[in-house]
């Protein structure tokens, strides 16, 4: 991408302001200036790094409001969530760098043995448009923590925002230490390729396998934290309200576009038709519209080639018989109102690929065995949920995901691993083996 970066209005495809997008060969110089503010950042102690960084979030904090509508206005998400995600990183970043500056001090391990975490240099953070604060900040902290700087490749969806933000944390933070780049695949190849030591990726696994394949000649360091297709289980024994709540308020989050959003469900066919009835009462209540509407559930869809994907998944559900008492392929621009599939079955994209809207598609099972098959049929494992009674933990153990919600979600909360399985992830952040990704580990003997 070369030139201007037009950021659009999700919600009415009016242009909301523009950006230079950075000159793939200037990307090297970046890279050299990140280098060498961590060679000055590397030389204070940990507290006193940490010290610097909560200034950086608190100065962020105070701005928060307008971080937050601007987060609104770009990414179309509703201004409760958008204050949410602002204050998770505002509120949430000087823990982080406490908690990763915690898990990186050395270690006696017998034997005249010390562990170290040394800095490693130079992360590219290349981040998504979903989340464009808390997934950036999800790797910044620690890895500014670790005494490495950052050079952050942020979406084209979401530009402005992301500027904002480290326009503000550069009023605290020594400068070149968190640089911003923008444009979109072709400025995070150029990133990947430069003389970057790690890469800390969330995005989407082909995406995911370009980075891997373009870091291996170097073999830099990698975290990725790629998408999903989780799959909800509902045993017959399970509480039937609490499952059909669960079930449309996690497909619906984010208007689907959540990597931990509940793609495909299956049933216990004994409870199947109340569930079902359930859920179609509930998402039928989900409120559509733009970021400033007041009690807003479903905002837009980032762009008109998400939109057409999600289109294209229900059409393919409607074409290979399945009922759809809700919602549907006709859809208004920009918009996807909330859509209900029955009978998923195999071969349809809803349950094979990651769909990425508001849309909940339930499968009927006779069998655990079978429900337990399909639920692992997918390649990747970010998530996956059970709801049921006693017998929910043993299916539990048996689900292949990173992240497990046995009568609940996924996502330990406070200081939990935030970890992918199978083609979900590879590496981590969150907890202090997470953090611990973001640095040299050295076993110094004496
Ligand atoms: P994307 O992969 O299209 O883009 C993500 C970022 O990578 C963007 O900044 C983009 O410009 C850049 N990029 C794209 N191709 C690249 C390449 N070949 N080399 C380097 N950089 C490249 O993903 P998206 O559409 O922005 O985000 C949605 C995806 O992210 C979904 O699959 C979702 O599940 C996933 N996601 C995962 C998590 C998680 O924690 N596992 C969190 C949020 C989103």
């Amino acid at each position: 991408m070369m030139g201007r970066l037009v950021s659009y209005d999700p919600s009415s495809g009016e242009p909301l302001g523009e950006v230079q997008a950075t000159p793939p060969e200037q990307i090297a110089g970046v890279v050299t200036r990140a280098r060498a503010a961590a060679r000055e950042w590397r030389g204070l102690e940990a507290a006193e790094r940490v010290a610097v960084m909560q200034k950086a979030y608190e100065r962020a904090g105070t701005r928060k409001n307008e971080l937050a509508v601007l987060l609104s206005r770009e990414m179309g998400k509703d201004i409760r969530r958008s204050t949410g995600e602002v204050n998770w990183v505002t509120r949430g970043g000087p823990r982080m760098a406490q908690s990763a500056a915690e898990a990186l001090r050395p270690r006696d391990i017998g034997h005249g043995a010390r562990l170290e975490y040394h800095p490693l240099g130079v992360v590219a953070v290349i981040s998504p448009w979903n989340y464009p604060l808390a997934m950036a900040n999800n790797f910044i902290a620690p890895s500014l923590a670790a005494g490495n700087s950052v050079v952050l490749k942020s979406s084209e969806e979401t530009p402005l925002v992301a500027g904002e933000f480290v326009e503000i944390m550069n009023e605290v933070l020594p400068p070149g230490l968190l640089q911003v780049i923008h444009g979109d695949a072709e400025q995070g190849r150029a990133l990947v390729e430069s003389d970057v030591n790690m890469i800390a990726f969330t995005g989407s696994r082909e995406a995911g396998r370009d980075i891997m394949a373009r870091a291996a000649p170097c073999l830099k360091r990698l975290v990725m934290e790629l998408g999903g297709n989780d799959p909800m289980i509902v045993m017959g024994d399970a509480d039937i309200e609490q499952a059909a709540r669960f079930a449309v308020a996690n497909s619906f989050e984010n208007a689907g576009q959540m990597c931990v959003a509940t793609e495909r469900i299956y049933v216990d066919g004994k409870i199947a038709e109340r569930f079902e009835k359930r859920v179609v009462e509930l998402a039928a209540g989900f409120r559509v519209g733009p970021w400033d509407m007041p009690d807003v559930d479903i905002g837009p869809i980032i762009n008109a080639a998400q939109h057409g994907k999600i289109v294209e998944h229900i059409r393919d559900a409607e074409a290979k018989g399945a009922g759809v008492p809700l919602g549907g392929s006709r859809q208004p621009e920009r918009y996807i109102h909330p859509t209900v599939i029955l009978g998923m079955t195999p071969d349809m994209l809803v349950e094979r690929e990651e769909t990425f809207g508001p849309v909940v598609a339930i499968s009927r099972y006779s069998d655990i065995r079978e429900a337990i098959e399909r639920a692992n049929s997918s390649t990747y494992g970010l998530g996956a949920v059970v709801f049921g009674g006693p017998e929910a933990e043993a299916v539990a153990d048996e689900l292949e995901a990173g992240m497990i919600g046995v009568n609940q979600g996924v996502g330990g909360g406070g200081d939990a691993p935030w970890v992918g399985a199978k083609q979900s992830g590879f590496g981590f952040h969150g907890s202090p083996e997470g953090n611990r990704q973001f640095a040299q580990l050295r076993v110094v003997s004496r």
